[in-house]
């Protein structure tokens, strides 16, 4: 992908290229920045950003290049931002290194109420920033403003929790000694997040790294760079200084690369696909650096018998298709008890049949498209699998008739775990379900992956509820409950899906080093 980016340099598509551009998600160029009509919608048009962020100034690349923001559901060009690489990245570094000694010296109450502005910046803004999350990434303008409170929680979280990082005293072993424990930021922090959740991931690291005095270079997806820079501009009006956020936007791996090889950057965080979190692991190693993944998941969700089958239903619609089935805590397999197996299935695909599906901005719209011809081919990829394989369609199971990346809320019946669909993660509206008899099989078959996010069970025993969740080899599970991320659990996974936590008073140690300060001679 790549080289055919870097071979599209320059070159100017015309507009009625939807299949080329399905193919070809994004095309580089040195075109004059411009925006859409759509996105004319903006209330306040200063949010509208189109450059990278490098100490508190707006840039370009370096080289004049860029690349488009497109709207998945329409194709429509959005935006061209600049399209960064190694230089800029460096550019950014320093900058975040300069401003570290400055910011981590404020109080954590100057810098918590710092950060609390930002977060009713966001809130006075979420109409524009839901506006700009739903054209470039294509969820529901509902789900969009949900995302907006769910980011802003976690900026509101963290600005009362720095003034909580709390040191140690230790009991001494002599008694002309004293131990203490202190608590101080990492530093500079590298932190790479994924499309899904345009404005999520960017605040659920941002909001630690700078509540205990951590500078960032933040890199966003190339999907979905508005909402990032549009936050960005809040956060600077909010009193964050010049070069304590910095936004570089372009090529992934040199700007990974970037980061990973300086000295000065003692932390990467990454939310995105376990290939990528790999990859971004093994390159820290050189430098020694702090890390945490937040990495792809297989969820199951377990329906017993014993469930109340609305609630079982409910739940299980959310978990699978909030964003079009695109979240890392999607419920990947449904494992049904064979009781209960026809009569869940039966309702759960009337349920789906119900959603909605089209361009988010539309009123009643609950599904929007996925974010490129990549997505969709795999979801075709996986669906096929499944059926070659014995499992039948219930419903859906193929294209939408509105084109573009839409797909049809699918529902599969008799899949199992040999399956791709049960072995991938599927990042598609696609739900299959799978059948068992036994307590001991559905954790064996849930715990049968190297993901470890979230896992999701649906039972009206409480003995059950506690053998099940104990069992489940997830970092997170969702007990009656299909949506359950806030910004006061800890959310992370275990296995292949990523180490430490993200919000909650556990998330801000992920910035912090441990200090022991020995008195002596006293
Ligand atoms: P991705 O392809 O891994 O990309 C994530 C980020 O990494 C993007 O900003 C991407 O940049 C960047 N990137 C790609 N290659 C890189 C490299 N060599 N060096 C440095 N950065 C690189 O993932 P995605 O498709 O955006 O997101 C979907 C994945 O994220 C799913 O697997 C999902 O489960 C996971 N996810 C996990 C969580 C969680 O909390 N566990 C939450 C949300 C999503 P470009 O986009 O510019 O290429």
């Amino acid at each position: 992908m790549a080289l055919l980016r870097v071979a599209l340099t320059g070159c100017h598509l015309p507009s009625t290229y939807c299949r080329l551009r399905l193919l070809l998600p994004r095309q580089m160029g040195t075109t004059t920045r411009q925006s859409s009509d759509t996105i004319s919608r903006l209330r306040e048009s200063g949010l509208l950003k189109t450059q990278g962020l490098i100490g508190g100034k707006w840039v370009d690349s370096y080289d004049g290049k860029t690349i488009k923001v497109e709207n998945p559901a329409t194709g429509e060009l959005l935006a061209n931002v600049p399209f960064m690489g190694k230089k800029e990245t460096e550019d950014a570094i320093s900058s975040a290194y300069s401003t570290f000694n400055s910011w981590s010296k404020l109080s954590a109450s100057e810098r918590g109420k710092r950060l609390r502005k930002w977060y009713e910046l966001l809130l006075a803004h979420k109409d524009d920033l839901a506006l700009l999350i739903t054209l470039e990434q294509g969820k529901p303008l509902k789900e969009a403003l949900g995302e907006v409170a769910y980011g802003a929680s976690f900026i509101e979280f963290f600005a009362e929790e720095a003034k909580r990082v709390y040191c140690d005293i230790i009991p001494t072993t002599q008694n002309d000694r004293r131990l203490l424990v202190i608590k101080q930021p990492v530093g500079v922090v590298g932190a790479i997040t994924p499309w899904n959740f345009p404005l999520g991931m960017i605040a659920r690291k941002a909001g630690p790294a700078l509540a205990c005095g951590c500078t960032l270079v933040v890199k966003p997806s190339e999907y979905t760079p508005l909402t990032a820079l549009a936050a960005a501009e809040l956060a600077l009006q909010a009193g964050i200084p010049p070069g304590a956020l910095n936004v570089v936007l372009g090529n992934a791996s040199e700007i990974g690369d970037a980061l990973l090889e300086s000295t000065q950057v003692r932390k990467i965080t990454f939310t995105g696909s376990t290939a990528v979190g790999k990859k971004l692991m093994a390159g820290s190693a050189n430098t020694v650096k702090k890390v945490s993944l937040e990495l792809g998941g297989n969820a199951p969700c377990i329906v017993f018998d014993d469930a109340d089958i609305d609630v079982a239903v409910k739940g299980t619609l959310a978990a699978k298709f909030r964003n079009s089935g695109q979240t890392c805590v999607c419920a990947n397999r449904i494992l049904v008890q064979e009781g209960i197996y026809d009569k869940f299935a039966k309702a759960f695909s009337e349920s789906v049949q119900k959603l909605q599906v089209g361009n988010g901005l539309e009123e009643g719209v609950v599904q929007g498209p996925l974010i490129n011809e990549t997505a969709v081919e795999k979801v075709e990829r996986l669906v096929k699998d499944a059926t070659s394989k014995g499992a039948n369609i219930v419903l859906g199971g193929k294209r939408h008739s509105l084109g573009m990346t839409f797909y049809e809320p699918t529902v599969i019946g008799n899949a199992n775990n040999e399956m791709l669909v049960c072995r991938e993660e599927i990042f598609g509206p696609v739900a299959s379900l799978l059948r068992f008899k036994t307590e001991e099989e559905a954790i064996s078959i849930a715990n049968d992956t190297n993901a470890g996010l979230a896992a999701y069970l649906f039972t009206q025993s409480i003995p059950r509820s506690w053998r099940v969740s104990e069992a489940l080899e997830y970092g997170l599970v969702g007990i009656n409950e299909g949506l359950i991320s806030t910004e006061v659990a800890p959310f992370g996974g275990v296995k292949q899906s990523g180490l430490g936590r993200e919000g909650s008073k556990y998330g801000i140690d992920e910035y912090l080093e441990i200090k022991y300060v020995c008195f002596g001679n006293i």
